[in-house]
Protein backbone atom coordinates (compact mmCIF):
# COMPACT_ATOMS: atom_id res chain seq x y z
CA UNK A 1 0.00 0.00 0.00
CA UNK A 2 0.74 3.12 -0.96
CA UNK A 3 2.16 4.77 2.11
CA UNK A 4 3.93 8.49 0.58
CA UNK A 5 0.51 10.62 0.08
CA UNK A 6 -0.76 9.88 3.84
CA UNK A 7 2.45 11.38 5.10
CA UNK A 8 2.66 14.11 2.80
CA UNK A 9 -0.73 15.03 3.41
CA UNK A 10 -0.27 15.21 7.54
CA UNK A 11 3.01 16.65 6.81
CA UNK A 12 0.75 19.54 4.99
CA UNK A 13 -1.64 19.47 7.42
CA UNK A 14 0.57 20.16 10.27
CA UNK A 15 1.73 23.43 8.53
CA UNK A 16 -1.90 24.70 7.40
CA UNK A 17 -4.27 23.70 9.54
CA UNK A 18 -6.51 26.41 11.06
CA UNK A 19 -7.33 26.85 14.57
CA UNK A 20 -10.52 25.65 15.80
CA UNK A 21 -11.50 25.54 19.60
CA UNK A 22 -12.11 22.04 19.22
CA UNK A 23 -8.58 21.30 18.25
CA UNK A 24 -6.91 23.20 21.05
CA UNK A 25 -8.63 20.70 23.52
CA UNK A 26 -9.71 17.93 21.65
CA UNK A 27 -12.35 15.71 24.39
CA UNK A 28 -14.13 13.08 23.20
CA UNK A 29 -16.89 15.64 24.39
CA UNK A 30 -16.15 18.78 22.51
CA UNK A 31 -15.52 15.82 19.50
CA UNK A 32 -19.15 15.05 19.28
CA UNK A 33 -20.85 18.61 19.75
CA UNK A 34 -18.28 20.00 16.84
CA UNK A 35 -18.56 17.48 14.56
CA UNK A 36 -22.85 17.19 15.12
CA UNK A 37 -22.49 20.99 14.63
CA UNK A 38 -20.39 20.73 11.73
CA UNK A 39 -22.83 18.62 10.03
CA UNK A 40 -23.82 20.71 6.84
CA UNK A 41 -22.59 24.29 8.64
CA UNK A 42 -19.50 26.13 7.87
CA UNK A 43 -16.65 26.40 10.26
CA UNK A 44 -17.13 29.98 10.97
CA UNK A 45 -20.66 29.82 11.86
CA UNK A 46 -20.15 26.53 14.25
CA UNK A 47 -17.46 28.98 16.24
CA UNK A 48 -19.30 30.50 18.08
CA UNK A 49 -22.21 28.28 18.66
CA UNK A 50 -19.65 25.58 20.08
CA UNK A 51 -18.49 28.25 22.51
CA UNK A 52 -22.08 29.01 23.73
CA UNK A 53 -22.34 25.13 24.09
CA UNK A 54 -19.33 24.52 25.82
CA UNK A 55 -20.18 27.64 28.12
CA UNK A 56 -23.64 26.39 28.82
CA UNK A 57 -23.13 22.50 29.16
CA UNK A 58 -19.19 22.35 30.01
CA UNK A 59 -19.63 18.56 30.29
CA UNK A 60 -21.71 15.72 28.50
CA UNK A 61 -23.65 15.51 31.84
CA UNK A 62 -24.30 18.92 31.42
CA UNK A 63 -26.01 18.47 28.63
CA UNK A 64 -28.05 15.50 29.62
CA UNK A 65 -29.44 17.31 32.29
CA UNK A 66 -30.49 20.39 30.90
CA UNK A 67 -33.92 21.06 29.16
CA UNK A 68 -34.78 20.73 25.44
CA UNK A 69 -36.01 24.09 25.18
CA UNK A 70 -32.62 25.03 26.83
CA UNK A 71 -30.47 23.45 24.14
CA UNK A 72 -32.93 24.17 21.01
CA UNK A 73 -32.21 27.67 22.12
CA UNK A 74 -28.44 27.56 22.29
CA UNK A 75 -29.05 25.86 18.85
CA UNK A 76 -31.10 28.74 17.47
CA UNK A 77 -29.94 29.53 13.93
CA UNK A 78 -27.63 26.54 13.58
CA UNK A 79 -30.08 24.72 11.53
CA UNK A 80 -31.13 21.48 10.97
CA UNK A 81 -32.40 20.76 14.55
CA UNK A 82 -33.22 17.24 14.76
CA UNK A 83 -29.35 17.01 15.22
CA UNK A 84 -29.73 19.24 18.64
CA UNK A 85 -32.71 17.02 20.02
CA UNK A 86 -30.58 13.83 18.29
CA UNK A 87 -27.45 15.29 20.28
CA UNK A 88 -29.58 15.55 23.61
CA UNK A 89 -31.16 12.07 23.53
CA UNK A 90 -27.26 10.50 22.70
CA UNK A 91 -25.69 12.25 25.87
CA UNK A 92 -28.73 11.36 27.94
CA UNK A 93 -28.27 7.31 26.79
CA UNK A 94 -24.82 7.83 27.51
CA UNK A 95 -25.40 8.96 30.62
CA UNK A 96 -27.72 6.14 31.35
CA UNK A 97 -25.45 3.70 30.18
CA UNK A 98 -22.36 5.17 32.40
CA UNK A 99 -21.24 8.32 31.33
CA UNK A 100 -18.47 7.83 29.44
CA UNK A 101 -18.71 8.36 25.60
CA UNK A 102 -17.96 4.86 23.87
CA UNK A 103 -14.21 4.75 22.17
CA UNK A 104 -14.99 2.18 19.42
CA UNK A 105 -16.74 3.08 16.48
CA UNK A 106 -19.07 0.01 16.59
CA UNK A 107 -20.89 1.24 19.98
CA UNK A 108 -20.71 4.78 19.38
CA UNK A 109 -23.10 3.89 16.05
CA UNK A 110 -25.47 2.64 18.55
CA UNK A 111 -26.30 5.49 20.54
CA UNK A 112 -29.01 8.12 18.72
CA UNK A 113 -28.36 10.14 15.90
CA UNK A 114 -24.75 8.79 15.39
CA UNK A 115 -24.32 8.01 11.84
CA UNK A 116 -21.05 6.22 10.71
CA UNK A 117 -19.18 10.24 10.39
CA UNK A 118 -19.73 11.16 13.60
CA UNK A 119 -18.64 8.17 14.92
CA UNK A 120 -15.13 7.65 13.25
CA UNK A 121 -14.61 11.33 14.05
CA UNK A 122 -15.37 10.50 17.51
CA UNK A 123 -13.55 7.54 17.59
CA UNK A 124 -10.71 8.75 15.86
CA UNK A 125 -9.59 12.26 16.74
CA UNK A 126 -11.30 11.66 20.04
CA UNK A 127 -9.78 8.41 20.89
CA UNK A 128 -6.84 7.51 18.17
CA UNK A 129 -9.15 4.63 17.11
CA UNK A 130 -8.10 3.55 13.26
CA UNK A 131 -11.00 4.33 11.35
CA UNK A 132 -11.63 6.72 8.16
CA UNK A 133 -14.26 9.71 8.49
CA UNK A 134 -15.71 10.16 5.11
CA UNK A 135 -17.59 13.61 4.31
CA UNK A 136 -18.20 15.49 1.47
CA UNK A 137 -14.60 17.18 1.61
CA UNK A 138 -13.13 13.52 2.15
CA UNK A 139 -15.52 11.89 -1.02
CA UNK A 140 -14.21 15.08 -3.07
CA UNK A 141 -11.01 14.81 -2.74
CA UNK A 142 -10.82 11.25 -2.74
CA UNK A 143 -12.85 10.77 -6.02
CA UNK A 144 -10.40 13.33 -7.64
CA UNK A 145 -7.55 11.51 -6.71
CA UNK A 146 -9.22 7.92 -8.57
CA UNK A 147 -10.71 10.14 -11.14
CA UNK A 148 -13.62 8.23 -9.65
CA UNK A 149 -16.54 8.26 -12.55
CA UNK A 150 -19.15 6.94 -9.88
CA UNK A 151 -21.26 9.78 -8.91
CA UNK A 152 -19.84 10.96 -5.44
CA UNK A 153 -23.49 11.16 -3.42
CA UNK A 154 -23.92 7.54 -4.73
CA UNK A 155 -23.66 5.90 -1.01
CA UNK A 156 -22.43 2.63 -2.76
CA UNK A 157 -19.19 5.32 -3.20
CA UNK A 158 -19.39 6.36 0.16
CA UNK A 159 -18.96 3.36 1.80
CA UNK A 160 -16.37 2.06 -0.71
CA UNK A 161 -14.28 4.78 0.30
CA UNK A 162 -15.12 4.18 4.02
CA UNK A 163 -13.24 0.77 3.72
CA UNK A 164 -10.62 1.77 1.39
CA UNK A 165 -9.40 4.91 3.86
CA UNK A 166 -9.66 2.62 6.88
CA UNK A 167 -7.50 -0.07 4.87
CA UNK A 168 -5.05 3.16 4.19
CA UNK A 169 -5.59 4.76 7.85
CA UNK A 170 -4.17 1.20 9.76
CA UNK A 171 -0.60 2.06 7.91
CA UNK A 172 -0.88 5.52 9.18
CA UNK A 173 0.62 6.70 12.91
CA UNK A 174 -2.37 9.36 13.56
CA UNK A 175 -5.11 8.50 12.14
CA UNK A 176 -6.81 11.74 14.03
CA UNK A 177 -4.43 13.78 11.63
CA UNK A 178 -4.66 11.62 9.08
CA UNK A 179 -8.77 12.14 8.95
CA UNK A 180 -8.40 16.18 9.97
CA UNK A 181 -5.74 17.03 7.49
CA UNK A 182 -8.00 15.09 4.38
CA UNK A 183 -11.20 17.07 5.65
CA UNK A 184 -8.77 19.85 5.35
CA UNK A 185 -7.45 19.67 1.95
CA UNK A 186 -10.80 19.65 0.75
CA UNK A 187 -11.99 23.26 2.52
CA UNK A 188 -8.37 24.92 1.85
CA UNK A 189 -7.46 23.40 -1.61
CA UNK A 190 -9.32 21.22 -3.01
CA UNK A 191 -12.33 23.33 -2.67
CA UNK A 192 -15.41 22.18 -4.33
CA UNK A 193 -14.45 24.41 -7.60
CA UNK A 194 -11.28 25.88 -8.50
CA UNK A 195 -8.69 23.46 -6.81
CA UNK A 196 -5.62 24.83 -6.32
CA UNK A 197 -3.42 21.98 -7.83
CA UNK A 198 -0.30 24.00 -7.69
CA UNK A 199 -0.23 23.65 -4.12
CA UNK A 200 -1.76 20.50 -3.49
CA UNK A 201 0.36 18.01 -1.06
CA UNK A 202 -1.20 14.79 -2.96
CA UNK A 203 -1.29 16.47 -6.62
CA UNK A 204 1.65 13.73 -7.32
CA UNK A 205 -0.88 11.35 -6.12
CA UNK A 206 -3.80 12.62 -8.34
CA UNK A 207 -4.77 11.32 -11.40
CA UNK A 208 -7.05 14.38 -11.96
CA UNK A 209 -4.59 16.30 -11.95
CA UNK A 210 -2.16 14.19 -14.01
CA UNK A 211 -4.85 14.00 -16.58
CA UNK A 212 -5.42 17.88 -16.37
CA UNK A 213 -9.14 17.06 -15.88
CA UNK A 214 -9.86 17.94 -11.98
CA UNK A 215 -12.89 20.36 -12.62
CA UNK A 216 -14.72 17.85 -14.38
CA UNK A 217 -14.64 15.68 -10.80
CA UNK A 218 -15.84 14.54 -8.56
CA UNK A 219 -19.36 12.94 -10.76
CA UNK A 220 -22.58 14.30 -9.23
CA UNK A 221 -26.24 12.79 -10.16
CA UNK A 222 -27.96 15.64 -11.67
CA UNK A 223 -30.51 17.27 -9.19
CA UNK A 224 -34.27 17.86 -9.45
CA UNK A 225 -35.42 21.44 -9.12
CA UNK A 226 -36.07 21.92 -5.63
CA UNK A 227 -40.13 23.05 -5.14
CA UNK A 228 -41.03 26.38 -3.87
CA UNK A 229 -44.33 26.97 -1.19
CA UNK A 230 -46.05 29.62 -1.01
CA UNK A 231 -46.97 30.55 3.08
CA UNK A 232 -48.96 32.39 4.84
CA UNK A 233 -48.93 32.54 9.04
CA UNK A 234 -50.77 34.84 11.30
CA UNK A 235 -49.68 36.76 14.04
CA UNK A 236 -52.84 36.60 16.34
CA UNK A 237 -53.26 39.04 18.80
CA UNK A 238 -55.28 38.90 21.92
CA UNK A 239 -54.61 42.47 23.41
CA UNK A 240 -50.98 42.88 23.90
CA UNK A 241 -49.84 38.76 23.61
CA UNK A 242 -49.70 36.82 20.72
CA UNK A 243 -50.12 33.03 19.81
CA UNK A 244 -47.36 30.86 19.55
CA UNK A 245 -47.45 27.09 18.95
CA UNK A 246 -44.90 24.26 18.88
CA UNK A 247 -44.12 22.10 16.29
CA UNK A 248 -44.58 18.09 17.04
CA UNK A 249 -41.04 16.05 17.21
CA UNK A 250 -41.87 14.55 14.27
CA UNK A 251 -42.14 17.47 12.22
CA UNK A 252 -38.94 19.25 10.19
CA UNK A 253 -38.20 21.94 12.95
CA UNK A 254 -39.71 19.95 15.61
CA UNK A 255 -39.78 21.14 19.35
CA UNK A 256 -39.47 24.53 17.47
CA UNK A 257 -42.00 27.38 18.07
CA UNK A 258 -43.88 28.98 15.37
CA UNK A 259 -46.84 31.25 14.50
CA UNK A 260 -49.92 28.99 13.08
CA UNK A 261 -50.24 29.30 9.54
CA UNK A 262 -49.47 26.62 6.56
CA UNK A 263 -49.57 26.32 2.79
CA UNK A 264 -51.78 28.19 0.16
CA UNK A 265 -54.05 25.94 -1.59
CA UNK A 266 -54.49 26.28 -5.09
CA UNK A 267 -56.48 29.37 -6.01
CA UNK A 268 -56.20 30.87 -2.38
CA UNK A 269 -55.00 34.25 -1.59
CA UNK A 270 -52.31 34.84 1.01
CA UNK A 271 -55.13 36.24 3.58
CA UNK A 272 -57.66 33.33 2.54
CA UNK A 273 -54.69 30.74 3.56
CA UNK A 274 -54.13 32.69 6.74
CA UNK A 275 -57.72 32.27 7.89
CA UNK A 276 -58.31 28.67 7.02
CA UNK A 277 -55.04 27.39 8.35
CA UNK A 278 -55.24 29.37 11.56
CA UNK A 279 -59.49 27.99 11.60
CA UNK A 280 -57.59 24.38 10.90
CA UNK A 281 -54.88 24.15 13.32
CA UNK A 282 -56.25 26.26 16.34
CA UNK A 283 -60.15 26.31 15.74
CA UNK A 284 -59.79 30.08 16.34
CA UNK A 285 -61.88 32.01 14.20
CA UNK A 286 -59.67 35.36 13.35
CA UNK A 287 -59.60 39.07 11.58
CA UNK A 288 -56.67 38.80 8.81
CA UNK A 289 -55.54 42.34 8.90
CA UNK A 290 -52.30 44.22 7.92
CA UNK A 291 -49.77 42.17 5.81
CA UNK A 292 -46.80 42.76 8.39
CA UNK A 293 -43.55 41.23 6.09
CA UNK A 294 -43.30 39.47 3.34
CA UNK A 295 -39.85 37.12 3.72
CA UNK A 296 -38.42 34.36 1.30
CA UNK A 297 -35.95 31.83 2.86
CA UNK A 298 -34.46 28.08 1.39
CA UNK A 299 -34.16 25.30 3.24
CA UNK A 300 -32.29 22.15 1.81
CA UNK A 301 -34.68 20.34 -0.16
CA UNK A 302 -37.58 23.17 -1.15
CA UNK A 303 -37.62 27.14 -0.54
CA UNK A 304 -40.78 29.09 0.58
CA UNK A 305 -42.10 32.71 0.37
CA UNK A 306 -43.87 33.72 3.83
CA UNK A 307 -46.43 36.24 4.71
CA UNK A 308 -47.51 37.09 7.83
CA UNK A 309 -50.18 38.78 8.70
CA UNK A 310 -51.65 40.82 12.15
CA UNK A 311 -54.99 38.78 12.91
CA UNK A 312 -57.24 39.66 15.77
CA UNK A 313 -59.42 37.04 17.31
CA UNK A 314 -62.88 37.02 16.15
CA UNK A 315 -65.41 34.74 17.22
CA UNK A 316 -65.16 35.39 21.17
CA UNK A 317 -62.70 32.57 22.02
CA UNK A 318 -59.25 32.80 22.85
CA UNK A 319 -58.34 28.68 23.82
CA UNK A 320 -56.60 27.28 20.69
CA UNK A 321 -58.19 23.68 20.34
CA UNK A 322 -55.25 21.82 19.38
CA UNK A 323 -53.41 18.77 20.13
CA UNK A 324 -49.46 20.40 20.25
CA UNK A 325 -48.62 22.74 23.06
CA UNK A 326 -49.72 26.19 22.41
CA UNK A 327 -48.65 29.97 24.29
CA UNK A 328 -49.69 33.05 24.54
CA UNK A 329 -46.93 35.55 24.81
CA UNK A 330 -46.00 39.27 24.97
CA UNK A 331 -43.67 39.99 21.71
CA UNK A 332 -40.84 40.32 24.44
CA UNK A 333 -40.91 36.97 25.65
CA UNK A 334 -41.01 35.44 22.17
CA UNK A 335 -36.83 35.51 22.84
CA UNK A 336 -37.36 32.97 25.38
CA UNK A 337 -38.54 30.59 22.32
CA UNK A 338 -36.63 28.98 20.00
CA UNK A 339 -37.91 29.72 16.48
CA UNK A 340 -36.95 28.66 12.98
CA UNK A 341 -34.93 31.14 10.72
CA UNK A 342 -37.61 31.74 8.58
CA UNK A 343 -39.82 33.39 11.90
CA UNK A 344 -36.20 35.52 12.17
CA UNK A 345 -36.50 37.40 9.36
CA UNK A 346 -39.76 37.95 10.54
CA UNK A 347 -38.53 39.06 13.49
CA UNK A 348 -35.84 41.59 11.78
CA UNK A 349 -38.52 43.14 10.25
CA UNK A 350 -41.10 43.88 12.70
CA UNK A 351 -38.15 44.74 14.96
CA UNK A 352 -38.95 42.39 17.46
CA UNK A 353 -35.59 41.73 19.26
CA UNK A 354 -35.32 37.89 19.25
FE1 LIG B 1 -7.57 18.10 -5.57
FE2 LIG B 1 -5.90 19.13 -7.34
FE3 LIG B 1 -5.01 18.07 -5.09
FE4 LIG B 1 -5.99 16.53 -6.99
S1 LIG B 1 -4.16 17.81 -7.11
S2 LIG B 1 -6.43 16.36 -4.81
S3 LIG B 1 -7.62 17.81 -7.78
S4 LIG B 1 -6.30 19.91 -5.29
Amino acid sequence: MNTEWPLALITWFEKNKRQMPWREVATPYRILVSEVMLQQTQVVTVIPYFHRFMHAFPTLADLAAAPEELVLKLWEGLGYYSRARHLHACAKAIVAAGGDIPSEFDELRKLPGIGDYTAAAVASMGYGQKVAVVDGNVLRVRARMLKEETPVDAPALKKRYFQELTEIIQEVASPSLFNQAMMELGALVCKPTEPDCANCPVALWCRAFSEECAADYPKRTPRKKTPHYEVAVGLVYDGDKLLILKRSEEQMLGGLWEFPGGKLEPGETPQQAAQREIMEETGLQVTVGKELAVVNHAYSHFSITMHAFRCTLAGGKNTPDCDRPWKWVLEQELSQYPFPKANHKIFVKLEISN
